[in-house]
């Protein structure tokens, strides 16, 4: 059990998957927990998910490719809580397609989510982390961004600007006792695997030495663990949670 009493923790991409379930980490681990999420009505009905668990969070849907309004969303949260401990940035999409089925504008959405909005939640956070010498920074990255990927070009790009983003960052910041890590699930049992052909996954599983897919949670252990003090020495780590998944 770790204690998370009294910290608040910000997860985008909170509504499903991945990050529904770092949100219940957390939540389980007493922290205050507000989800950011694409749409009032999905918001809305993750938080009442939570409530049937028995979790009480917060939740809001900035555009985050809109830097003033992550902002004043951030401002709302800093005067009622009165600090951010943890900002996990891990909203994402993936992609598939070959490079020539690939239009300019779907490679620009992946980066827009991917690794835009990271820079725009990151930059509207750290200066009350700075203010107060204390905060974590996680990062939602992808094994793709350590081997690539043979079709969707977009999706392996823009997690390797993720880990460029996490090292980079880890120590820009280090100086302020602001830790920066990313988490780099290998193939995990969520809706943006489900939707991915049959014929991308079925190979995939064979490739993993654990001999199964991930589940939410083993990911979101593993950002639980990055977010403690147990974690206090590590920074500008991308950690593989992938059952040692090698390409
Ligand atoms: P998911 O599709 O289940 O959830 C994606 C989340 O991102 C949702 O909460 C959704 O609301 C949010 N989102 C999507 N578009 C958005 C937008 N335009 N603005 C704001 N939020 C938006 O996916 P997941 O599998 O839970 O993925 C979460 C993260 O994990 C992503 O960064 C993904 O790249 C990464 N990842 C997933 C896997 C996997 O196998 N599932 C593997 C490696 C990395």
């Amino acid at each position: 059990m770790f204690d998370f009493k009294d910290k608040v923790v910000v997860i985008t991409g909170g509504t499903r998957g991945i990050g529904l379930e770092i949100a219940r980490v957390f939540l389980e681990n007493k922290a205050k927990v507000i989800i950011f999420g694409s749409k009032e009505e999905t918001v809305n009905k993750t938080l009442a998910i939570l409530k049937d668990e028995g979790f009480e969070a917060e939740g809001f849907y900035p555009n985050l490719n809109d830097y003033l309004d992550i902002e004043s969303v951030i401002k709302k949260i800093i005067e009622k809580h009165g600090h951010i401990d943890v900002l996990i940035n891990n909203a994402g999409i993936s992609a598939n397609k070959k490079i020539e089925e690939t239009s300019s504008l779907d490679f620009e959405k992946i980066m827009d989510l991917n690794v835009n909005a990271i820079f725009n939640m990151t930059k509207a956070v750290v200066s009350y982390m700075k203010e107060r010498k204390s905060g974590v920074i996680l990062n939602t990255s992808s094994m793709v961004s350590i081997y690539g990927q043979p079709s969707g070009v977009g999706y392996p790009a823009s997690k390797f600007a993720v880990n460029g983003l996490t090292k980079s960052l880890a120590r820009e910041l280090a100086p302020f006792n602001i830790r920066v890590n990313a988490v780099a699930p290998g193939i995990i049992n969520t809706d943006m695997v489900a939707n991915l052909p049959k014929e991308m996954i079925e190979p995939l599983i064979k490739t993993i030495p654990l001999g199964r897919i991930g589940q939410p949670r083993d990911v979101a252990n593993a950002f639980l663990f990055l977010a403690s003090d147990m974690a206090s020495y590590i920074t500008g780590e991308i950690l593989q949670v992938d059952g040692a998944t090698r390409s």
